[in-house]
């Protein structure tokens, strides 16, 4: 899955943020693959950097992107969003998902009508947190003048209702837990991810 001619994914395997094993992800289907975009991020210049090239692609993307805030879900997008913010010279905030599950702004964090946004996240896997974060801010007023990643781990299909970028796209090979060569060798599963892994 890694071209290794791309700078950004250099960099996940310079940091052990490329991660190879056997991997149940979010989605329940198993992978040899992992990119755990934390162990980046927690050296601030390399985050910075990756901030500064998503900006960057943003501004390709979208010619006198002129953008006021940096939206981001927490917690993966946060640190990417508040760098991308410092290198567009906007404010960064985020939301972040209510009891039912809704994503909601919280903490004060307010936006003014027609305020102009960009939607900013770690990975995109199906499209779908991203999504939920224009649909956000869509309902409180703002215009969402693009999306972008760090990593599209859906081999540039997901569709987030925003001009979407991000510095490297992959194609994932991933096989349901019954279809697993990993499994049928007896290799135990890991789950990678922020959420805890559910009991075996
Ligand atoms: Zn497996």
């Amino acid at each position: 899955m890694i071209a290794p001619a791309n700078p950004v994914l250099e960099l996940f395997h310079q940091t052990g943020a490329y991660l190879r094993g056997h991997f149940r992800l979010t989605s329940g289907l198993h992978s040899r693959e992992y990119l755990q975009c934390a162990l980046v991020l927690q050296h601030p210049r390399h985050a910075e950097q990756l901030g500064a090239l998503l900006a960057e692609a943003l501004r390709s993307l979208v010619p006198e992107l002129a953008v006021e805030t940096v939206v981001s879900p927490a917690l993966g997008g946060v640190i990417i969003g508040y760098e991308v913010a410092r290198a567009l010279g906007a404010r960064a905030i985020f939301t972040e998902r209510d009891p039912s599950g809704h994503m909601i702004l919280r903490r004060g964090f307010s936006l003014q009508p027609g305020e102009a946004t960009v939607v900013v996240e770690d990975v995109v896997t199906t499209g779908g947190t991203t999504r939920e974060v224009v649909e956000c801010l869509a309902a409180n007023g703002a215009r969402v003048l693009a999306a972008g990643s760090i990593i599209d781990r859906s081999g540039g299909r997901a569709e987030v209702g925003a001009p979407r970028v991000s510095l490297a796209t992959l194609n994932v090979v991933t096989y349901p837990p019954d279809q697993c060569p990993l499994c049928q060798q007896g290799i135990p599963v890991t789950k990678p991810g922020s959420r805890p892994a559910p009991a075996a």
